[in-house]
């Protein structure tokens, strides 16, 4: 074993206690990493590795430059990881031994106040969970960048996880006893750092922060949070609002896998906000408006009152185009209060941050004026309880200059005539520079060289600049000679030397005056935090309104009519982002009916008819609609869904090592054990991933579940045709089907929902467009054949299956005559066989 230098043994120690993060451990004018932090930095971050001592006793090392450290860190903190800041705390220089190092700051995924890693229209949640007895659990959730702060308990760990999913947190803080299978399904399925705090009994300056929670068990979980937040960002937790709590039942309820399905923020496939729901109902003109769209989005409401006055001040906006306009223009120059408020509280503000912030606040009068002009009474109710923070407004308007730097100790911050002390610094180097500047005059007269200058710079001082060829010219001992340059040569004079001293200690002394004066500035904004944050969410519900409204106006949506329960109808429904995503005036606008006798439609047609849109277009308007915003149709009548469940397509949890086939059942499962009459429920063409016998029975016993247990307002896309003599059998379930025609043997995609089954698949059809061999095809065609001579056979199946009486031996029976070397799959492409319709001869 080599012997250690005090140093590394430093290092050890301070690396033993942050063993789950990255040390950057500062050595001089760069950050160090070393030993297996090393290893696995240089790789990350494409950085070169080297070792510090020589041969096998070499330790593995790598470093950034301390100047250009924080581009590395962020990329550190978007892949997930943590970083120590371990810095130098006392001058080298004066150090006695190694010099003494801290850890000054731990930066993580669930921290991180800048940078990269933080999105402008993103929040950065931090989540907290502990488990309580039995099944319950705590769940808290906190921005650092905007001091939201939020806690709840869920029921069990599935409600916990459908809860966090909503809040794409990057991190989230766990007891260290949380069971292992728990923390890894976490940490697979959320995609998210995990971090541990055993800590949750009261901490002192975080006690204010939960005195509006009466049940102690959710301060615990809070403390949690507070604990972990004190030991990595070792700041004060000032700018954090009080803990909130909230019910998960106050919003629509939505697992994950349908909010991923319906594309309400992100697409499925790309992960990208084109082609997403949000990206239709964006044209918020500020950050913050944006973020909270987003989180409006993933939590609609329940309640119709809100719901309502927030569709009474769209339509206020809607009707007011010039107001609109002009809100618009105003709210595009508010900058980012509630991060600008957060960096104020975390001591990090400079002064560029404080002009946005005066910026931002010289447009709230305006703002608040007209959303006052409109008459709203929602708007009115929502302005009533702020402020226009206009004190502070002033403050920052006499005191902080409007071209400042970002430096925050090299002067130039404070405006002329809010400090005399400052005036006076001020006015001492104006005179002397003045002065100076008529030296040069005076000198030039005085010795007749007509290129004589007085410069300045850093390592000399002021000085008389005379070029080479004028030497002779100078009279004798006028000057004392400071400096010789290649073709001139540099002076100075007593008087000048003398001047340069005032000058000098004037900018010092106000270099430091400005930043005492900045420093108490920033404590005079402190008081403003909890105003501005209540300004912001203000603002941002305005924008979001605007936003709601020029969509509509755009769009040609409407206000839909809501009901607690009842039917839905709506008339000339449009899925919001598909009619974006087609060419203009292109997009089939369909009916939708789900009343007292037809709760559960069963939706046939062929392939890329557009039964998933139709399926999709419902999920979206409804929830568009209990976000506040108006919706894509001509009419609507629409009930408040406390509950939307989905199966629509292929989800992306094969990678996760479930079979689509269970997810499928599991989501299943999930939907008819929790719906309920106020649920809908989208299901695509379940049991395709199964025998076709085995899956027609699923979805049959499915159907009739919902159908007699449930009642919940269902939409069923089948390809199995067999289903649709269920009609027959349950009085709330109607057939419905996606038109499509035959033109010159092709197919043509009407894309029109209309009552009754469709006649047949057109699955060949497709095969053909997508240009299959013609060999393979006229195969399939001729399998098609085959079984349509058991047509009859199958229409008697089918029929008892309907009235009944279907046994399991029957239906094995049955099976073992179907051909055996045929894929099965190809029975969906069969003509309908209801016995109620007329079989079509078909050529196929
Ligand atoms: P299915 O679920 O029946 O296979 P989809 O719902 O996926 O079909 O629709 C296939 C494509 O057809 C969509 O991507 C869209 O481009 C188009 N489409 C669907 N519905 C409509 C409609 N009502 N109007 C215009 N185009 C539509």
């Amino acid at each position: 074993m080599a012997t250690v230098t005090p140093m590394m043994e430093q290092y050890l120690r301070i690396k033993a206690e942050f063993e789950d993060a990255f040390l950057f451990f500062r050595l001089g004018d760069f950050y160090e990493l070393f030993y297996d932090d090393a290893k696995k930095a240089a790789k990350e971050l494409e950085i070169t590795l080297t070792s510090r001592g020589k041969g096998e006793d070499g330790i593995p090392m790598c470093g950034v430059p301390h100047h250009s450290s924080e581009q590395y860190i962020a990329q550190l903190i978007e892949k997930g990881y943590k970083v120590a800041i371990c810095e130098q705390t006392e001058d080298p220089a004066q150090a006695k031994g190694v010099v003494r190092r801290e850890v000054v700051q731990v930066i993580t995924p669930g921290t991180v106040m800048e940078g990269r890693a933080v999105g402008e229209k993103e929040n950065n949640y931090l989540l907290s969970v502990t488990p309580f007895e039995g099944d319950e659990l705590g769940l808290a959730a906190a921005d650092m960048t905007t001091g939201e702060f939020l806690v709840t308990t869920l029921s069990d760990f599935t409600d916990l996880m459908n809860e966090m999913a909503g809040f794409r947190p990057r991190e989230v803080i766990v007891p260290s006893s949380f069971s292992e299978q728990k923390r890894e399904e976490l940490t697979k399925r959320l995609r998210v750092t995990l971090s541990f705090e055993d800590h949750t009994e009261p901490i002192d300056d975080g006690i204010s922060l939960v005195n509006g929670l009466s049940d102690g068990k959710v301060k615990e979980t809070c403390f949690q949070l507070i604990w972990y937040l004190k030991r990595t960002t070792k700041r004060s937790l000032d700018h954090l609002q009080p803990a909130q709590f909230y019910l998960p039942q106050e919003f629509m309820s939505m697992d994950v896998h349908s909010k991923r399905n319906l594309e309400l923020v992100e697409t499925l496939r790309e992960k990208k906000k084109q082609g997403s729901l949000l990206w239709v109902l964006d044209r918020t003109a500020t950050a913050m408006g944006g973020r909270m769209l987003k989180q409006w989005i993933e939590r609609p409401l329940l309640n119709r009152e809100v719901i309502e006055q927030r569709h009474e001040l769209v339509g206020k906006l809607y009707d007011h185009f010039f107001e609109r306009e002009h809100l618009q223009e105003q709210l595009q120059g508010v900058y980012d209060l509630e991060r600008l408020s957060g960096r104020v509280a975390f001591g990090n503000v400079n002064g560029r941050d404080l002009i946005q912030l005066k910026k931002s606040l010289e447009k709230i009068p305006a703002i608040f004026e007209t959303i006052r002009s409109m008459e709203s009474s929602y708007g009115s109710s929502l302005m009533e309880d702020v402020g226009e923070c206009q004190q502070l407004r002033q403050l920052l308007e006499e005191s902080i200059e409007e071209q400042c730097p970002i430096s925050i100790t090299e002067g130039g911050l404070i405006k002329d005539g809010y400090s005399t002390q400052l005036d006076e610094y001020r006015d001492a180097m104006k005179n002397g520079k003045a002065w100076i500047a008529r030296l040069e005059k005076q000198e030039k007269e005085v010795t007749g060289i007509r290129s004589l200058k007085v410069g300045f710079n850093k390592v000399f001082g002021y000085f008389i600049e005379v070029t080479k060829p004028n030497l002779p010219h100078l009279p004798e001992g006028r000057y004392e000679r400071k400096q010789t340059l290649t073709n001139a040569e540099r002076f100075i004079t007593d008087e000048l030397k003398e001047k340069e001293t005032l000058i000098l200690e004037a900018e010092e002394k106000s270099e430091k005056l400005e930043y005492e004066l900045f420093m108490e500035i920033r404590e005079k904004v402190k008081p403003f935090i909890r105003p501005l944050q209540q300004l912001a969410n203000v603002i941002s519900t305005f924008d979001i309104l605007q936003s709601f409204a020029e969509v509509a106006e755009r769009n040609h949506y409407v206000k839909p009519e809501l009901q607690a329960e009842g039917d839905v109808v709506i008339s000339e429904g449009r899925h919001p982002v598909v009619e974006k995503m087609i060419d203009e005036g292109k997009y089939i606008a369909n009916d939708i009916e789900l009343t007292e006798d037809r709760e559960l439609l069963l939706i046939t047609g062929p392939n890329m008819a557009g039964k998933s849109t139709y399926m999709r277009q419902l999920a979206l308007i409804s929830i568009m609609a209990q976000i506040g915003c108006y919706i894509p149709a001509n009419e609507a009548k629409l009930i408040i869904l406390d509950q939307i469940f989905t199966r629509i397509g292929a989800a992306d949890d094969l990678a996760q090592g479930q079979s689509t086939f269970m997810v499928e059942m599991l989501e299943t499962k999930h939907a008819v054990s929790k719906a309920t009459r106020k649920s809908l429920v989208l299901l695509d063409e379940i049991g395709r991933g199964t025998s076709t016998y085995d899956g027609m029975s699923l979805a049959q016993a499915i159907i009739e579940y919902i159908h007699d247990e449930i009642g919940a307002k269902t939409l069923f896309s089948t390809h199995y045709h067999e289903l649709t003599t269920l009609e027959a059998k349950l009085p709330r379930l109607k057939n419905v089907h996606v038109s499509a025609m035959e033109e010159n043997g092709a197919v043509v995609f009407l894309h029109k929902v209309i009552d009754g089954a469709a006649d047949r698949s057109y699955g060949i059809y497709v095969a053909e467009l997508a240009e299959l061999p013609e060999k393979l095809i006229s195969r399939a065609k001729a399998i098609l054949k085959e079984f349509e001579k058991d047509q009859s056979d199958m229409r008697d199946y089918q029929k008892r299956v309907a009235e009944g009486q279907s046994s399991e031996g029957e239906s094995r029976s049955f099976f073992r005559e179907a051909p055996k070397d045929e894929p099965e799959q190809l029975t969906l492409f069969q003509d309908d066989v209801a016995p109620s319709e007329k079989h079509t001869k078909s050529n196929l």
